[in-house]
């Protein structure tokens, strides 16, 4: 399994990550990907970059190290209505958008209301990804998510981090496999993200990997082998 993007990274303008774009740019290069998107935190969640960050992303370069980079933000879903913490005006000028659940920014309900948090944030067209949604202390109806993810066409994320010494979520591994099992019954493709919070994690998909083998994951489901590919499922979303 070669996986060419990487679709989850910070940089230190979200003030708890550690490297510059450059960093990570060159660090995916020395892990072979083709494709880096670059997704900080937006605004709502402590100690993340003010908006203006995400509309002057045009000065940077659309390819570094031979990496072509996308640009965009990880959201924060912030209720049951579908709403983010960034407006339409900046989504639409993002190459890619994850919409996350943080109890930090909204504390999780029950099952019924976190899973339709999450359904209602899926109606937003410039929502490319649900990120993590692996995390015990917000449970979420599996099998609801991944047929409104297929219908959408949104991609549901396996976080390497998640699976990495990721105390402050819970059951995660168990979590990532009951959501494969129906992607794979449902035919709902998942991205990978390392969710790098510094550049050394850029690229990191073992445990991803791991999981994805035990769950005899087919292949045309994994959206990060083929950068073409991937770029058509993120421009596949604004039409749906
Ligand atoms: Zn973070
Ligand atoms: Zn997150």
């Amino acid at each position: 399994m070669k996986i060419v993007a990487d679709t989850h990274t910070h940089t230190l303008a979200s003030a708890h990550a550690y490297s510059t774009v450059a960093e990570l740019a060159e660090a995916a290069a020395k892990k072979h990907l083709e494709l880096l998107a670059v997704t900080d935190h937006a605004p709502v969640l402590p100690d993340s970059p003010h908006k203006l960050h995400f509309m002057n992303y045009h000065v940077l370069p659309k390819e570094m190290y031979g990496v072509e980079l996308l640009y965009g933000a990880e959201l924060s879903i912030l209720d049951q209505n579908g709403h983010v913490d960034l407006e339409e005006e900046i989504l639409k000028r993002q190459d890619i958008c994850i919409a996350s659940y943080h109890t930090m920014c909204t504390p999780a309900g029950t099952m019924e209301e976190n899973t339709q948090a999450y359904l209602s944030v899926m109606e937003n067209p410039y929502v490319n990804v649900i990120g993590h949604p692996d995390d015990g202390y917000v449970p979420v109806d599996f099998e609801r998510l991944v047929k409104r993810a297929k219908e959408k066409k949104v991609l549901l994320e396996v976080n390497n981090s998640s699976l990495k010494a990721a105390f402050y979520r819970l059951n995660t591994r168990e979590n990532i496999r009951k959501m494969l099992d129906l992607c794979k019954r449902y035919e709902v493709p998942v991205s990978l993200g390392s969710d790098a919070h510094y550049s050394g994690a850029v690229g990191g998909f073992e445990e991803a990997k791991e999981v994805l083998r035990e769950a005899e994951f087919p292949q045309e489901l994994i959206a990060n082998l083929d950068a073409k590919r991937l770029k058509e499922l993120l421009a596949l979303r604004r039409r749906n």
